[in-house]
């Protein structure tokens, strides 16, 4: 089959590589409809996170069901499924927790020795608790498939950082992050009851896109500028519940600077700097609670798929470009030159 490899910073290739197959009973092998390029790909794209030459890459994808080992009861062949972006048991002590991303035995799709999500088919490690079952008829409706296919990433991300900021009817949110996943933190918000929703971000596209998703006010600011900004619009006090999808220590500091005292932080943005923008005695003396990180979306996603499938939240404009697979290399340009928000890649 192909799939996308990454040789070096910037030498993406999709190319011939071994077809997957089941080698455990508990493993599933997915044929890819779509899968997508997660901003997280970028620092691998950009030499700032470390690949081996010729490693897969891609960890968002929803497909068919094309085997299945012994062991395996909850999905069969032919059925359409999403997975999250890491695979997980579903029995050890986290997973039982819902913290799948903790999980004792679970991995990352596109990791040494694992398929990536951009390539023709994937082998899934502990199906019946990584994949989810869709309804067979969202196979043939583009959009709705380009909504279900954010479940494996940026839509149960947006939705941990709504959570873990807080985020609840009467709310002020604040969304530091104009990427996909703010986007969605701000979809999550919404369905969360937030009452108002304060997106920051300097790309009008996208921002015009967080007004469509229910952000009421939008600062385009930067720094302390921002900052005042935000301010002005709360009272002088600052957001209940902070939204952090950037990951950037002068966003981390904006973030608790736009943080009402008692608030809370959910951060989601993959931390990259030397340091972490965070000023302890200020959160300390203003009571800021800090939450978030890697979001376990496999738990997410059984609260979240009803309201995409009848359409209540769509995040599917998150994507504004679409490549086949061997159009993936101009996706990363595209995203790396921030031409496109989000790349969605067809089979
Ligand atoms: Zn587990």
């Amino acid at each position: 089959m192909r799939a996308t490899t990454i040789h070096a910073p910037f030498d993406m290739r999709v190319e011939d590589v071994p077809d997957p197959a089941v080698r455990r009973p508990g493993d599933a092998v997915v044929r890819v409809l779509r899968s997508c390029i997660c901003g997280s790909d970028l620092w691998a794209y950009r030499g700032e996170a470390a690949r081996q030459p010729g490693q897969r890459i891609g960890h968002e994808f929803l497909g068919i069901v094309e085997d299945i080992g012994a062991d395996v009861v909850g999905v069969r062949r032919g059925d359409l499924v999403v997975a999250p972006f890491m695979w997980s048991d579903g029995v050890c002590d986290y997973c039982r927790e819902g913290l799948t991303t903790s999980c004792e035995h679970g991995g990352f799709w596109g990791s040494v020795g694992s398929d990536g999500g951009q390539g023709e088919a994937v082998r899934v490690p502990f199906a019946d608790a990584t994949l989810v079952g869709l309804p067979a008829e969202a196979a043939s409706d583009d959009r709705l498939l380009a909504a279900l296919l954010t479940l494996s990433d940026v839509m149960g991300t947006g939705h941990h950082a709504a959570l873990g900021a807080g985020a609840r009817p009467g709310a002020t949110v604040a969304v530091v992050g104009d990427g996909a996943v703010g986007l969605c933190a701000v979809l999550a918000a919404k369905r969360l009851g937030a009452e108002r929703i304060v997106a920051l971000g300097r790309h009008e596209a996208r921002t015009d896109l967080a007004r469509r998703f229910g952000a009421t006010d939008v600062v385009a600011e930067r720094g302390e500028a921002a900052v005042e900004a935000v301010r002005e619009l709360t009272r002088g006090q600052g957001a209940h519940a902070v939204v952090e999808a950037v990951g950037t220590e002068q966003s981390m500091r904006t973030a608790v600077n736009i943080t009402r005292d008692g608030g809370a932080i959910g951060f989601v943005g993959v931390p990259h700097g030397s340091g972490t923008g965070l000023d302890l005695s200020v959160m300390f003396d203003r009571n800021i609670a800090l939450r978030g990180g890697v979001a376990p979306v496999r738990a997410y996603i059984p609260e979240l798929l009803p309201d995409i499938l009848d359409g209540t939240v769509d995040p599917s404009p998150v994507f504004d470009l679409t490549v086949t697979l061997d159009g993936v290399p101009d996706g990363y340009r595209a995203m790396d030159e921030r031409t496109a928000l989000k790349v969605m890649v067809t089979g």
